[in-house]
């Protein structure tokens, strides 16, 4: 169905298109009418949020006002707001993302805090990021720990293009990316650290997901197909390949019920000190275990 934009957009001036397009977003019953609106205008000014009301009075153009109708209509239908403006933020900085790749979280985030405490020991500690989509976390410890020395790797090349990009964008000669299906094979050499947020939702609970999720984002980047726990049963299979004697498997859970099944599989293989923390929603999120070798 088209939508007639004009009923969208009334005014050209940004506090009020900004103010038309919240109160379309709130009868659509988005989760966060306000920040999707603002973060639609911040892409469209190219400026910060703050910049939002001081340039309040400014006056859009007509090309201006079509595009953001068009980004208006966009989010109306379902589409998350990074995938229609390209970009994501994460750990402080933007990530290029497209439809072939996971738009990243910020529940991932706690994943790299617990990354980088793992990578305080060794001096300069090999790190494998499986399954790195638009490559957030690969680079985000690449940059922040500017010793190490990171892979990423995916089963998709259109994914891998977009990792390129961003290595490209944040200057990281510390990583490497390489194409690659974890499930059948695995890359030469050991690392100190795996790292990973792999697909993990059951298949059975895609049906459930908002549509944001599920219309846009790419399925092999969300579940395994099967009861979501494919990626950590063939980690802890191969571990012996991969890991240092001591070395960390630091992955991203599905909390609940999720989480203590992933608990069970690395405590049967030769993995101590399991732990679990908690995402900024109180959610049992990453699972960090060493591997005794
Ligand atoms: N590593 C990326 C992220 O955490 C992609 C993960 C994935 O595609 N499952 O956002």
């Amino acid at each position: 169905m088209h939508t007639d934009s004009a009923a969208l957009v009334n005014s050209a001036r940004v506090g009020e298109v900004l103010k038309d397009a919240k109160a379309s977003f709130l009868l659509k019953g988005l989760e966060s009418p306000e920040s999707d609106a603002e973060w639609l205008m911040m892409s469209l000014l190219h400026c910060a949020r703050s910049e939002l009301f001081t340039n309040s009075d400014l006056t859009l153009s007509a090309e201006q006002v079509i595009i953001f109708n068009d980004y208006v209509e966009r989010r109306i239908s379902g589409e998350p707001p990074q995938y229609i403006v390209g970009e994501a933020e994460f750990f402080g900085r933007t990530f290029l993302v497209n439809p072939n790749v996971l738009i990243p979280r910020p529940e991932t985030e706690i994943l790299i805090n617990e990354a980088i405490a793992a990578a305080g020991e060794p001096r300069h500690p090999g790190i494998l990021d499986i399954g790195t989509g638009s490559g957030n976390i690969a680079i985000t410890l690449a940059k922040e720990i500017p010793h190490a020395a990171v892979k990423g790797i995916d089963i998709s090349a259109e994914a891998l293009a977009v990792a390129e990009e961003n290595k490209n964008r944040h200057h990281c000669n510390n990583l490497t990316f390489a194409q690659l299906d974890i499930l059948k094979e695995h890359p030469d050499g050991s690392y100190d650290i795996i790292v990973s947020n792999p697909p993990y939702i059951p298949m059975h609970e895609m049906d459930g997901l908002m549509t944001d999720v599920k219309d846009f984002e790419p399925t092999f980047a969300l579940t395994d197909e099967s009861d979501g726990l494919t990626y950590y049963k063939r980690i802890t299979a191969i571990a012996q390949e991969l890991l240092t004697p001591g070395g960390w498997v630091i992955a991203e859970v599905g909390g609940g019920e999720h989480s203590n099944k992933v608990m069970d599989i690395f405590r049967s293989y030769a993995f101590q000190q399991c732990e679990l923390s908690k995402d900024y929603n109180g959610v049992l999120r990453v699972l960090k275990a060493q591997f005794c070798g």
